[in-house]
């Protein structure tokens, strides 16, 4: 036997750690509640219902290729369920390790060719500088051809997904009696067959409280750890939650203030005032693509083009469903272990909303560029790589600045103040059981290490306790810095801040190791198949 082959025998899958993975996940179902929808409507969630699957198969494109060959030819149902968990052969929960064969992870994915390095990206581009606007592209896929690096457009390489897709949403239009809608999803449509998102992005902020929207676009760079900038598809099929929506009104009221009070000099925090600050509290009975697999979002902010948020702003979605089922089967379980038991009791899902709402409120709020020598330029860019984990912890710590400040200033109630930052600690300990690889889990372990070295939260045996005097200064000095790193482009120190605190400590690593009873998330369950298998 070859060394390769026994190398292959020993990284092939094996039933208890494929089983041991599944058991971090508690399957919810998502029912698709059609009630309250008309017959139209119900034909019309149809074709977007057919439309989210194209996007499924576009980002098995992008993330994983062989990943989706595998899934489709394997009888191991376990092994076929962790694959769809993950979008992949790459445990997203467990620093992207593979968890069948012995490939490490690509960290460019399938948006670049095998083996490409950044510093090979940057040669090329030196040598070749008319390429370097596609190269850099969101919207491209980067593929050698002979010596020539080609930057192909999405809506060429995806074209046989993409043109169904396309028509599909066209027929949803037709079968919308929302007529704004309807506009948004012809535009969305042409977007798909062009990659130019930036007309229907502000058709669809435009929307006036619709019943039914969708998210429906390449829009996040998860999937890039070579640049941070190639963008991967995602859909979600939403249905308005009324009560919920009406409950957001009084932060949206306050937004603007919340964006003068920040500790920036006034050019860096452009005024809100008098813009649109859309939110939405939505059911998602559908979600495929980058919102399907690994990490299960209970918000968003987007479109994430930074013209549109100089524009219009962005929109802010709440899935509730999905955040119903993060507290109840994951945040307060998991609270009961880490804090104080008087502490965790504080935790609770309405104080988890408001940390999410007010998370999402201040991703579209600090500054829109980085000012770089009197140059504007795209924070993503300028920031490079750490922009992801940067980004996340900034509205982690804005949010927190920000709900300090709606109580300070009487709009929200004194002695609701303990709960909202137990409930933003319980909050950290659940992302932390990723692991730090994700965007999201590297940003919360660097404001939990922050936090800790500011005393801010102090260890007791292996629980946790918030220091409640403590901690809204800790906070305030961490949302000035990233602000600051965002203002000024400043990717050095970035880097070197996240170097400094992104290390999970060997004693909380251990007591969230030790507990095995509480899921890690939940998978969605939906009434809806996710994927045409044949
Ligand atoms: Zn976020």
């Amino acid at each position: 036997m070859n060394l390769l082959l026994m190398f292959l025998l020993f990284a092939a899958p094996t039933a208890s750690d494929i089983t041991l993975r599944l058991s971090r996940w508690k399957p919810v179902d998502m029912p698709y509640d059609s009630s309250g929808l008309s017959a139209r409507q119900r034909q019309l969630v149809d074709k977007l219902v057919q439309a989210s699957r194209l996007i499924e198969s576009i980002y098995w494109q992008q993330s994983d290729p062989e990943g989706l060959a595998l899934y489709r030819s394997t009888k191991d149902q376990n092994l076929r369920r962790l694959l769809m968990i993950n979008g992949g052969r790459f445990d997203l929960i467990d620093e992207n390790k593979p968890f069948t064969g012995s490939q490490p992870i690509p960290p460019g994915r399938n948006l670049y060719p095998a083996g490409l390095t950044r510093a090979q990206i940057e040669a090329y581009v030196k040598s070749h500088p008319d390429q370097k606007d596609s190269i850099y592209s969101s919207y491209t896929v980067l593929r050698w051809n002979g010596q020539k690096l080609d930057a192909i457009p999405y809506h060429v390489e995806y074209r046989s997904f993409l043109e169904p897709a396309s028509k599909l949403l066209r027929e949803a239009a037709d079968a919308s009696d929302d007529k704004e809608f309807a506009d948004f999803l012809r535009l969305r449509a042409q977007a798909l067959l062009s990659d130019d998102y930036y007309p229907s992005d502000l058709a669809w902020l435009d929307l006036k409280n619709p019943k039914i929207d969708i998210i429906f676009a390449p829009y996040e760079t998860y999937l890039d750890d070579m640049l941070g900038i190639k963008t991967s598809f995602e859909s979600a099929l939403l249905i308005r939650n009324e009560a919920e929506s009406a409950k957001l009104a009084l932060y949206q009221k306050y937004v603007p203030d919340i964006q003068d009070a920040l500790p920036l000099p006034a050019a860096d925090r452009p005024s809100k005032r008098g813009h649109l600050t859309p939110m939405e509290v939505m059911d998602a009975p559908f979600r495929t693509g980058d919102l399907l697999h690994g990490y299960q979002a209970v918000a968003d902010n987007l479109p994430n083009d930074p013209r549109i948020h100089q524009a219009k702003g962005s929109k802010k979605i709440f899935f509730k469903n999905f955040m119903d089922a993060r507290v109840n089967y994951v945040v307060l379980p998991l609270s009961k272990y880490l804090m104080p038991e008087q502490q965790s009791a504080r935790a609770s899902a309405e104080g988890y909303l408001a940390a999410t709402v007010l998370h999402e409120i201040c991703h579209g709020l600090g500054p829109v560029y980085s000012r770089m020598n009197g140059k504007e330029m795209d924070i993503r860019e300028a920031i490079g790589p750490v922009y992801s984990a940067l980004e996340e912890a900034k509205a982690d710590v804005v949010g927190m600045f920000g709900l300090q400040w709606l109580v300070d200033h009487g709009a929200l109630p004194k002695n609701r103040l303990q709960e909202y930052y137990a409930s933003y600690v319980a909050g950290i300990f659940r992302t932390l059981r990723y692991g730090t690889a994700e965007a999201h889990g590297r940003a919360e372990m660097m404001e939990f290490n922050y936090l800790v070295e500011q005393k801010a939260v102090t260890r007791s045996g292996s629980r946790y306790a918030v220091n409640f005097e403590v901690i809204p200064g800790a906070i305030a000095q961490v949302a000035k810095e990233l602000l600051e790193i965002e203002a000024t482009g400043a990717r050095a120190r970035a880097e070197a801040w996240f170097n400094r605190y992104d290390k999970m400590p060997s004693t909380l690593a251990e007591t969230l190791r030790s507990i095995k009873d509480v899921p890690v998330d939940v998978e969605p369950k939906y009434s809806f198949p996710v994927m045409d298998l044949r």
